[in-house]
């Protein structure tokens, strides 16, 4: 392993229990046993990662023990954030200390159109509002992710209104992440036609929603998630742990 980076997303597995129309995630890699995953995280510790991103696919999927390893990386001093789609958090999840920050998905402020875009029986929708108010309820730290389409891209104004007003009186919201549709993966390679965004809109609402008076959280321009300084991705495929930049993705 070389090169420094303060941030490391590790993903897990690629099994994921939705099908969602833009999901980068390839199908090229594989579970990472638990005993390479508490090695890795003791290699990302020595190499001076302080941030640790657990996510997939889907976190919750994964055969190992998900809470020991954000224990373990906790004991070594890390911050542990996991991207969940929030189907599967076991109950209380609000309340855990493993962990410091959800990584929660929100395309839309509005049900139908979120749900037309994450499949999952047409509700997922109503699960993540139910995770963002216990989150909210809880006080606890949130980053919300965003993936702009030409599917939802004439509603992110609305999202960003939705964004202040929940992060409202409590502050909790840690960032607001707005990423680019990417046509890759098993989502986005299939989709790429009619869900690519022409990247000087993409721009544009960026720049408009970093600009609202009333945006307290801090909004991420998030053009191409596999081309940044500080986050590396780490992944596990043909018996032993990679890192880089490929068509991969969690939450
Ligand atoms: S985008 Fe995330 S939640 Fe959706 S299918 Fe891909 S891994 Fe699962």
């Amino acid at each position: 392993m070389s090169g420094v980076e303060s941030v490391a997303v590790v993903m897990l597995l690629p099994a994921c229990n939705m099908h969602c129309t833009f999901c980068v995630t390839e199908e090229v890699f594989e579970s990472i046993p638990e005993r390479q995953a508490w090695h890795l995280v003791e290699q990302l510790h020595q190499r001076g990662v302080k941030t640790i991103v657990l996510g997939g696919g889907e976190p919750f999927a994964w055969e190992g023990d998900l809470l020991g390893l954000c224990r373990h990386a906790r004991s070594l001093g890390m911050t542990v954030q996991i991207g969940t789609n929030g189907i599967d958090v076991p109950d209380g999840f609000e309340h855990l200390d493993e962990v410091d920050r959800w990584v929660i998905p929100l395309e839309a402020a509005e049900a139908t159109m979120h749900d037309a875009m994450r499949l999952y029986r047409g509700q997922h929708h109503s699960i993540i509002m139910d995770r963002l108010d216990a989150l909210k309820s809880a006080g606890k730290s949130v980053t919300i992710s965003t993936v702009v389409t030409t599917a939802n891209m004439a509603d992110i104004d609305n999202l960003a209104a939705w964004v202040e007003a929940y992060d409202r009186g409590t502050e909790h919201v840690h960032a607001w992440h707005l990423y680019q549709f990417l046509p890759l993966g098993r989502g986005g390679a299939v989709n790429a036609a009619r869900l690519t965004v022409p990247a000087e809109d993409y721009k544009a609402v960026c720049q408009r929603v970093k600009a609202r008076p009333g945006m307290r959280p801090i909004v991420f321009k998030r053009a191409n998630m596999y081309r940044s300084q500080v986050v590396r991705f780490w992944w596990y495929a043909g018996g032993k742990v990679e890192c880089g930049s490929v068509g991969n993705g969690d939450s």
